[in-house]
C-alpha cells in the first residue's frame, strides 16, 4: 500500500462559519474522515504546519513547505497539501522551483466550499489528489482541483466559485481525474533522472506592477530602494508607455544600472508575450537586454524571479545576504491570520559591475531553463 503524507495548511477545505467570516478551524485528521475511501488504495500520516487563509501565506510558507517534504522525502511515496485556492497557483509555481526533478508526487488540492457541508467540492478533490499522489505515473509538482491535474508552473485560478476554478494556462492539462480512474496526457515520469533537487533560498524583493493606461515611470522611480526585481505586466505581448514626466525608458535604465532585474510579461492571461512585435517593445527590449516570461504564468514568472535571484546570490555572493523567507520562526503568525511587516524587509541588491555582470548572466540562464513545463516559447538550452 502507498504511503502518503497530507500537510494541511488552511483554506475553505479546512474553514468553518465564524462571527468574523469564513475562517479554518478544521484539523487536518478531521478532513480525512470525510473521504475514508482512501484507505482502500494509501495509508496516510498528517502533518500541519499553519493554518491560515491562504491570502495569509507568501514566501516564508512556501520555504517551510519544501522544507517538511525534503526532511520527510524517503519515508513516502507521494504528498498532498491542503491549500487555499486564493494564492494556491503561487504556491504551486514556488514548489515547483524549489522541489525539482521528483519522482514522487507532490499535490496541491483545496476547494470552493468546506469540506463538511454537505454540497461540497471538497470531498471529491481531497480524495481524487490521495488517489493521483499513490500513482505510480504522477510526479512532480502538481494541482490536482475540479477533476483535473494541471502542472505547478501552469496553474491559474480563473474562476471565484464554481468548482472548476483552476486552468492550465499555455500547456495542456497533466491528467484527467473521473469516477477513481486518472487518465494521463502528459505521461513523461520516466524523463526524470537523478535524484530529487531541494532550494532553499528566495528573494522576496520581487515586484509585480501592472500597468494602466496613464501610468508612467515615476511609480519604478519611487519605488526603486525597495526592490530587486520588477515584473512589468504590460499591455498586449508588450511594450512601454512612452510619455510622462518620468519616462520608463529613463527608469527601466536606473534599474538595470543598479543590477536589478526587470522582467516583461504581459497582462493578458493566454499565449503570452513577445515583445519584439511593435516599436514600444522592441526598442527599449534590445537597449537594455531585458528580459521576458513569454507563455509563463505571471505566478510562475514571479515566484522563477524569487528562486533564480535566491541562487544566483547565493552561489554568487556567498554568506552575503540571508533569505528573508528563511530569516523569521513561522510560529510568530501561525494561526494568527496577521502578517508580520517587518519580516518582509529583504535584503538590497549590491553588487559591483563586475559581480553584477555574472549574475545576471546566471540569474538569465536559471530564468530561461524549463522547469516543470513552466515555458515553452524559448529556452536556452
Ligand atoms: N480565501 C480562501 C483561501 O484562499 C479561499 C479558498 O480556499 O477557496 O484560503
Amino acid at each position: 500500500m502507498k504511503k502518503v503524507l497530507l500537510i494541511a495548511t488552511g483554506g475553505t477545505i479546512a474553514s468553518g462559519y465564524t462571527e468574523e467570516g469564513l475562517a479554518p478551524k478544521i484539523a487536518a485528521e478531521d478532513l480525512l474522515q470525510y473521504v475514508e475511501e482512501y484507505k482502500t488504495f494509501c495509508q496516510v500520516d498528517i502533518l500541519q504546519p499553519f493554518s491560515l487563509d491562504s491570502t495569509n501565506i507568501y514566501a516564508r510558507h512556501w520555504l517551510k513547505l519544501a522544507e517538511l517534504i525534503e526532511e520527510q522525502y524517503a519515508c513516502y511515496d507521494g504528498f498532498v497539501i491542503c491549500h487555499g485556492t486564493d494564492t494556491m497557483a503561487f504556491t504551486a509555481a514556488a514548489l515547483s522551483y524549489l522541489i525539482q526533478n521528483s519522482k514522487k508526487p507532490v499535490v496541491i488540492t483545496g476547494s470552493q466550499k468546506p469540506i463538511n457541508l454537505p454540497v461540497t467540492d471538497a470531498r471529491t478533490n481531497l480524495l481524487d489528489s490521495l488517489r493521483f499522489a499513490s500513482h505510480d505515473r504522477a510526479h512532480g509538482v502538481n494541482i490536482v482541483f475540479g477533476g483535473n491535474a494541471i502542472a505547478g508552473t501552469r496553474a491559474k485560478k480563473e474562476r471565484s466559485k464554481s468548482y472548476n476554478a483552476f486552468s492550465s494556462i499555455n500547456y495542456p492539462n497533466v491528467a484527467a481525474l473521473c469516477d477513481g480512474k486518472i487518465v494521463f496526457y502528459i505521461d513523461d515520469r520516466d524523463r526524470v533522472t537523478g535524484p530529487a533537487v531541494f532550494y532553499h533560498t528566495l528573494n522576496e524583493k520581487v515586484l509585480l506592477l501592472k500597468l494602466m493606461p496613464g501610468m508612467d515611470g515615476s511609480v519604478l522611480q519611487r519605488l526603486f530602494p525597495y526592490y530587486d526585481a520588477v515584473v512589468i505586466e504590460a499591455f498586449g505581448v508588450g511594450g512601454l508607455p512612452e510619455y510622462g514626466q518620468v519616462p520608463f525608458y529613463t527608469e527601466i535604465r536606473r534599474w538595470t544600472d543598479a543590477g536589478k532585474i526587470v522582467m516583461m510579461a504581459t497582462q493578458v492571461t493566454h499565449e503570452g508575450s513577445d515583445m519584439e512585435v511593435y516599436k514600444v517593445g522592441r526598442i527599449i527590449k534590445e537597449d537594455f537586454h531585458l528580459m521576458e516570461a513569454y507563455d509563463m504564468t505571471l505566478e510562475a514568472t514571479v515566484t522563477k524571479v524569487m528562486w533564480a535571484l535566491g541562487q544566483v546570490e547565493e552561489q554568487e555572493l556567498p554568506g552575503k545576504r540571508k533569505s528573508p523567507g528563511q530569516s523569521e520562526p513561522l510560529e510568530e503568525q501561525e494561526n494568527s491570520g496577521q502578517s508580520a511587516p517587518a519580516a518582509r524587509q529583504g535584503r538590497s541588491g549590491s553588487c559591483g559591475l563586475v559581480e553584477q555582470r555574472a549574475c545576471s548572466e546566471q540569474f538569465r540562464r536559471l530564468f530561461y531553463k524549463t522547469v516543470n513545463h513552466d515555458m515553452l516559447l524559448y529556452t536556452l538550452e
